[in-house]
């Protein structure tokens, strides 16, 4: 289906990403996976391109355009590019993490952190889950003590967070601490800057795919960190992540969305070549039905998607239709890369084959970001039962 949502500029945007991946980022990919970690330099080359922090006024360094379509044709060129692992790492930055500099940011932590996150000189993270503390935000048990000894106004952080994207790479890291014992209202944003003494990366965490994304566990050992790092109010925490999570969502429901059209064109591709039987993969009518069935959900689930981009562009963008949008696409993603490996046969099992990194990528988008039935459940709690 032609897709209306982009403009010209979009569309030229894309394209550019396209090449940017293309040449700095595609020939790196297998190395860096084996790695286990995008280099820095990724993120200052996207900085350098215009790729960071669109939304980020001008005087700041940024691009001076608050259009997620800009966000969204980042992350759908990471996908098709077949580069997961390192482009969540951007979408991230962009998508997930810039949002609550921008909202809650004052004139002095603007100058400080804006410009850096726009050349990519400084990487982003937002640090909510813990060891014990996943689904359930109020379980958040970091705790930040206020303090004015040695003259300083600042926090006492102590704790532990884990499965955080950027973990190692990151200089800013927006943490989600307890200041009050309240379920709610006792959480608050810290941002956590590099070299605090006490503030500790720990293991790099070896994950069953995005092999270049680097997921880290943080410690926090009496770091005192200085009042003027707080995002907001005291207590504002909860209220801040619950406003920005359907950005992440939606970020992420693009993100598998564009997987999962990934996964359909490298199929009909490869069906088209594959032989057996004296005929193409692709002449059997299993195949047909089976890519017919994919090319319609994604078509459709594509629709949704842009409408949600549209009445996020609007601020009208609703809690449930985000929380709609990321469990039906992840799930869409799940399904659409599964039918594709069987497609591939056995080669859709190899590594060096694009489809089966696709595969492995896919399983976590069910699970973070909030999993399909905290998905379920906020689209459940609002309808009339
Ligand atoms: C690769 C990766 C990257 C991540 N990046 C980040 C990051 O950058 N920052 C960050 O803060 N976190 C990050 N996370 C953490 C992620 O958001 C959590 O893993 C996710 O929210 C689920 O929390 P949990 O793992 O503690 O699972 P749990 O909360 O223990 O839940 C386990 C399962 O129980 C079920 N469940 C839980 N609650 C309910 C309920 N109310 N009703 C029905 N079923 C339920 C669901 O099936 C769920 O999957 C990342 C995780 C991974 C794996």
């Amino acid at each position: 289906m032609q897709r209306k949502h982009y403009d010209a500029e979009h569309i030229a945007f894309a394209e550019a990403v396209h090449t940017f991946l293309d040449k700095e980022v595609v020939p790196h990919y297998l190395d860096w996976e084996r790695d286990g970690i995008t280099p820095r330099g990724v993120f200052a080359a996207a900085g350098r391109n215009g790729f960071l922090g669109m939304a980020i006024p001008e005087q700041y360094g940024g691009g001076g355009i608050d259009d997620f379509r800009f966000n969204q044709a980042l992350g759908e060129q990471v996908a098709y590019a077949g580069v997961t692992g390192t482009g969540l790492g951007i979408t991230l930055h962009n998508d997930i993490c810039l949002p609550y500099f921008l909202a809650y940011c004052n004139d002095e932590q603007r100058q400080r952190w804006l410009p850096g996150i726009a050349s990519g000189s400084l990487i982003t993270a937002v640090a909510m889950s813990e060891p014990g503390a996943g689904s359930d935000l109020s379980g958040i048990r970091t705790s930040a003590v206020r303090s004015s000894s040695g003259g300083d106004d600042h926090y006492v952080v102590n704790g532990a967070k884990t499965f955080i994207t950027n973990g190692i790479n990151a200089d800013l890291v927006i943490t989600a601490v307890r200041t009050s014992e309240e379920k709610h209202r006792g959480l608050t944003l810290l941002v956590l800057e590099r070299g605090l003494p006490g503030f500790e990366r720990g293991r790099n965490l070896a994950k069953v795919g995005l092999h270049s994304q680097d997921t880290a566990e943080l410690s926090f050992t009496d770091v005192q960190v200085p009042v003027a790092n707080r995002l907001g109010d005291e207590g504002s925490g909860f209220g801040q992540l619950v406003a920005n999570l359907p950005k992440e969502r939606i970020s992420i429901a693009i993100a598998g969305l564009a997987a999962a059209r990934a996964a359909f064109d490298q199929t009909v591709a490869y069906v088209r070549e594959r032989r057996a039987f004296g005929t193409s993969i692709g002449s059997f009518q299993n195949t047909r039905f089976v890519l017919a069935e994919i090319a319609t959900e994604i078509d459709v689930a594509q629709a949704f998607v842009d409408q949600c981009i549209r009445a996020l562009n609007d601020g009208e963008l609703t809690v449930e239709d985000a929380a709609k949008a990321k469990w039906w696409c992840t799930e869409l993603q799940g399904r659409v890369v599964d039918r594709c490996v069987q497609l591939h046969g056995g080669y859709g099992y190899m590594v060096e084959f694009p489809i089966a990194r696709a595969f492995a990528d896919a399983r976590v988008t069910r699970i973070y970001g909030g999993a399909t039935e905290i998905m379920k459940e906020i689209i459940g709690r609002a309808l009339p039962l």
